[in-house]
């Protein structure tokens, strides 16, 4: 454990100008070995001392051990940041970012990349990186979102230099609200919603735009002290009514919310806009770069027209496409649906692209962040991300360390006559040196009923890693075969095996949650067999390849029966 801590710990410091902190060590480390989940206690005391051993030697000791450990923590991240282009007036040192999550659902697919793009341009720049829970919405937030976020930024390996939500700051905004009341730039208006919507439609501004300041400060302190219901006022920019951008004709940017805030409770009633919120944050956080997805590009001239009013600097706005992925949806609009109904087994089903449910999948968080540089990058451009070019990336990333299993879908029973009997040593990989197992054998076998209806009387087929054998008989739900050597042939097929030493296992198969924008009933399909009895050692979690089947992460354990996820062949 202490050789691992010493790893992630170096390659903290070496990330973060020489000083390592305990909680991405303690992440890094359970990030590559799963099963110290378990030892937390003692990995909290070893990683406390060797982050403090750590921090004792200078940056370039650090990164010479670190060379000598691990040199792959190194050149993963020059090769992370090679594949980035670079970014439009960044200044090494100076470059500070944002992970702007709103804490109103669980984080998905599209978080984390955007995530992992504001992590990674921050860290090649040696700059910072702000986590900023954009959470001014009482409505919406809920705790349990913003530990999903944090969990899984996390997960992903992203480090953050400060955090805050932007509910801290309410005052700061009420300040500056002020600022614009008596700038003659904002007004309060009481008109109806559905008044407010048509007038904007029709580029007509009301008659509360021409309220003097003075008033316009009266109605704003009774909207801050709860005078107001919700819907009777809200604080207007004076924007343009004419504009193309209909986010300009007089946007929102104070309403009265009566409910409690998960963290400032019923402390406030007046609670800004995205916008509002937004604009203000960015320039005091002193964002220099925005990275954002192109749904929100309507709205950058409305937040530079905010700072410009408030004297605020503006960011570098750099755009990118929105992530979507084939027969995924990210949207919770598209998604509550099914929670609700029970079409899926909650917000981590591994058929969707929420994180938790990719993690409960079996896509690993190197997968992500490979696929994120390689595929995504600055690019205005509409894309489409297949799953199966992520999947190929986690393949590569999983084949070397994942142990092998043999697994039997649909199992018919075969007898060997003749068969000596045999203890099979299997080696857990292939060409890796991840251990052996020893499975005996006596010529009572299981194979797949997908194999068995290939076979013909007098055909030979080899039991993997075993020996060859004759069919003689197929009848009813049984084969006959006879012992044939041990021998290599050429051109004898390999069928998987099992002995009468197994445990009833099942693999759940996903497919595409939505086909042709309609969900997909038939997306989890639930395969059963037998499994060597060696998968009864398998940690809940872990990944492996039951061969000849694919990639799997065991999900559960049900009546002591593994349940396997189909992470991808
Ligand atoms: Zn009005």
């Amino acid at each position: 454990m202490r050789g691992l801590v010493r790893k992630w710990a170096l390659k903290n410091a070496v990330d973060h100008g020489g000083k390592a902190l305990d909680g991405p060590v303690i992440s890094g480390a359970i990030g590559e070995d799963p099963g110290l989940r378990h030892r937390l206690k003692e990995l909290r005391a070893v990683v406390s001392e060797v982050v403090s051993e750590v921090n004792l030697l200078t940056l370039e000791e650090q990164r010479r051990m670190l060379m000598q450990l691990a040199p792959e923590l190194l050149e993963r991240r020059r090769a992370e940041e090679k594949a980035l282009s670079p970014l439009p007036g960044a200044e090494t040192g100076r470059v500070v970012t944002r992970l702007p999550p709103e804490p109103s659902g669980f984080m998905h697919m599209g978080h984390g990349m955007s995530g992992l793009l504001n992590y990674l341009y921050a860290r090649m720049y040696e700059g910072k990186l702000w986590l900023r829970f954009e959470d001014t919405d009482p409505r919406k937030v809920s705790e349990e979102y913003y530990l999903s976020f944090k969990r899984g930024y996390r997960w992903l390996g992203i480090e953050w230099d400060y955090e805050k939500s932007n509910s801290d700051d309410m005052e700061i905004y009420y300040d500056k609200a002020r600022e614009l009341i008596r700038g003659g730039f904002a007004y309060t208006c009481t008109c109806p919603v559905d008044e407010v919507r048509r007038r904007r439609r029709e580029r007509a501004p009301c008659r509360h735009r021409g309220t003097t300041p003075d008033v316009v400060l009266d109605d704003w302190e009774g909207m801050v002290s709860g005078d107001f219901q919700e819907g009777q006022v809200t604080l207007r920019l004076k924007g343009n009514m004419e504009s193309e951008n209909t986010v300009m004709r007089d946007p929102t940017l104070f309403r009265v919310v009566h409910h409690p805030h998960p963290y400032a409770g019923e402390k406030y009633t007046a609670w800004p806009t995205y916008d509002l919120a937004a604009a203000v944050e960015d320039a005091i956080c002193g964002v220099t770069h925005v990275l954002r997805s192109s749904e929100f590009a309507l709205r950058d001239e409305l937040q530079e027209c905010i700072r410009g009013l408030l004297h605020l600097e503006n960011p570098v706005i750099i755009e990118y496409s929105r992530f979507n992925f084939k027969g995924t949806p990210l949207s919770k609009r598209r998604l509550r649906p099914l929670v609700e109904a029970g079409l899926v087994s909650g917000w981590d089903d591994p058929r969707m692209a929420t994180i938790d449910g990719v993690e409960r999948r079996g896509i690993v968080p190197e997968a992500i962040r490979e696929f994120t540089v390689t595929q995504t990058g600055i690019t205005q451009a509409t894309r489409v991300y297949h799953w199966d070019l992520l999947f190929a990336v986690n393949r590569k990333i999983l084949d070397p360390v994942t142990r092998r299993y043999y697994f039997v879908p649909e199992p018919v029973p075969c007898v060997v006559a003749d068969a000596p009997r045999v203890a099979a040593t299997l080696r857990n990989h292939p060409d890796r040196d991840l251990g052996t197992r020893i499975i005996h054998t006596h010529g009572r076998f299981f194979l797949p009923r997908e194999d068995v209806l290939r076979l013909t009387p007098g055909g030979m087929v080899r039991l993997k890693g075993l020996y060859n054998i004759r069919v003689e008989d197929i009848s009813g739900e049984m084969v006959k075969a006879r012992f044939q050597g041990e021998q290599l042939l050429p051109d004898v097929p390999i069928v998987q095996w099992v002995t009468e030493r197994k445990l009833d296992a099942a693999v759940e198969v996903l497919e595409d949650l939505f086909v042709d924008d309609e969900f997909n009933k038939n997306s989890l399909r639930k395969v059963t067999g037998f499994a060597e009895e060696a998968c009864s050692d398998i940690e809940v979690g872990a990944i492996v390849q039951l061969e000849r089947f694919g990639f799997c992460r065991l999900d559960r354990c049900e009546d002591g029966h593994p349940v396997f996820i189909f992470t991808h062949r």
